[in-house]
């Protein structure tokens, strides 16, 4: 055993060869010293444990080559790219949204040089960040204003921080959602120091539930979007409309949170209809809020739009300045808005949409070369198919409704193989992430943004 311990060289031996110098100059002297101790002291106790000393200690190259690995290793990032094809297009585990190439520009430029973030051009003095942004929404949804935080759980605290700490908040039982990840309508009502007062029943609320809760400590009316379940059978629920009305008689705002909230009526995409932000306005609704990175297809934002003096008050409140967004997500937000200035050119250019509406036919042929690909690279342990599939919006939005997708399926001659196979398609250079049903991998083609890429990685297979 003294024997192999007395093998291993010093840190400083490998640092005085010309091969040392060289590892210093790529990584610098800090990164190789701690790396050439990790390995010492892990041959260390493997010559304890097992009598055998490491083989990147077996040769000097070997002890060369292993501290440039390590220190190459060191700098991939784990939040890396994987291929989604999951069938579900906003994947909450996967991201959600991704960026149309204008948003990405946009935010490049913003990250790397400096920009107008809260400076007005035209009069050349310090104005606020969610001004552009405001100004785009008005255009594009007649909302008199806009406020802009982190995400839209962030817009549901803020709303209920500034309008009703202390206060009642009314809000009808089928509504009081859990949206995943913790985020509970009674509990962030909690944080937010209200009361939260619950009306009606879990299937049927009517509109004097809601005037019976009315009094003089009421804040405002709630209404919750239930964007990841559906209540079926007898049920009834009391519409915007008839809601502003009443709120109207008694001078108490309507607030909507609409989850994944759109901007434009899916249903001219064959797609499932989501309320939209300018049908709300239309209903009278006072303040709405919903994400950037659900349908809305942007960055990871919560926006809050509706009436000017109640964005005011939102924008002075102290929780503001903790939640606002950053100048990178703030551009990116603004070129996302911006393609919707254009809408017959959305479906082409905002990435998210374009994946949703993408033809069954280009799914297909996509679905034959991924299938003639994987052929090829796992010989006859398993048998492929092209079949059809149901893929989802994601992100909550829609979850009963099935979007028509294709996948490619693969059956294995037993379990262990398919398992096997899983594990592989997880260790490639960028993952491949599929879904496992009925003793299948469904590798599912509608939630997958480069084909391309995937059958460059597939590739990998091989060796
Ligand atoms: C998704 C969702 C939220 C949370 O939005 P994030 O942007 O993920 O914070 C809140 N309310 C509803 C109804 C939602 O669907």
């Amino acid at each position: 055993m003294t024997a192999l311990f007395q093998q291993l060289p010093s840190v400083d031996k490998i640092l005085k060869t010309e091969q040392g110098e060289q590892l210093i100059q790529t990584f610098g002297h800090t990164a190789v010293v701690n790396c050439c101790r990790h390995l010492l002291c892990l041959a260390r106790e493997e010559i304890k444990s097992s009598q055998t000393i490491p083989h990147f200690f077996s040769s000097f190259d070997n002890t060369i080559t292993e501290i440039q690995k390590h220190l190459t290793n060191q700098q991939q990032v784990q939040i890396q790219s994987v291929h989604n094809l999951t069938g579900t297009v906003l994947h909450t585990n996967l991201g959600r949204a991704l960026w149309s190439e204008a948003a990405q520009q946009a935010a490049v430029t913003a990250m790397s040089q400096n920009v107008a973030l809260e400076y007005d051009l035209d009069v050349g003095k310090r104005s606020h960040r969610d001004n552009y942004i405001s100004e785009l929404i008005h255009q594009l949804t007649g909302a008199e204003a806009a406020c802009i935080v982190n995400n839209n759980a962030a817009a549901v605290l803020l709303i209920l921080s500034t309008f009703a700490q202390g206060k009642e908040v009314i809000i009808s039982r089928g509504e009081l959602i859990e949206i995943g990840g913790a985020f509970r309508i009674p509990d962030i009502m909690a944080q937010a120091g209200c009361k939260l007062v619950e009306v009606g029943t879990t299937n049927r609320t009517h509109l004097k539930d809601y005037r019976n809760a009315i009094n003089e400590n009421t804040a405002f009316l709630m209404k919750v979007h239930t964007s990841n379940y559906q209540i079926c059978g007898f049920t009834s629920e009391v519409s915007e409309q008839e809601l502003t009305e009443l709120g109207k008689e008694f001078n108490i705002p309507v607030i909507t949170d609409l989850g994944s909230g759109a901007l434009t009526d899916l249903s001219q995409y064959n797609l499932p209809k989501e309320p939209t932000v300018q049908e709300n306005l239309a209903q009278g609704v006072d303040l709405i809020s919903f994400s950037g990175d659900k349908l809305l297809g942007g960055p990871q934002a919560g926006i809050i739009v509706g009436k000017k003096e109640l964005i005011q008050q939102l924008q002075s409140h102290p929780l503001k300045r903790v939640l606002r967004c950053d100048k990178v997500i703030l551009a990116g937000l603004e070129a996302t808005l911006r393609l919707y200035l254009q809408p017959e050119k959305l479906a082409e250019k905002l990435t998210s949409l374009h994946l949703l509406t993408q033809p069954i036919e280009q799914l297909t042929q996509q679905a034959e070369q991924l299938k003639a690909t994987l052929e090829t690279l796992l010989k006859d342990d398993f048998s492929l198919q092209i079949e059809s599939s149901s893929a989802q919006i994601g992100s909550g939005s829609q979850p009963m409704a099935k979007i028509p997708s294709i996948a490619v399926t693969i059956s294995g001659k037993n379990n262990g193989k398919l398992t096997a196979l899983l594990a592989r398609f997880k260790s490639l250079s960028t993952p491949v992430i599929g879904r496992v049903e009925n003793n299948k991998i469904w590798l599912d083609l509608r939630s997958l943004a480069n084909i391309e890429k995937l059958l460059t990685t597939l590739k990998e297979l091989s060796a």
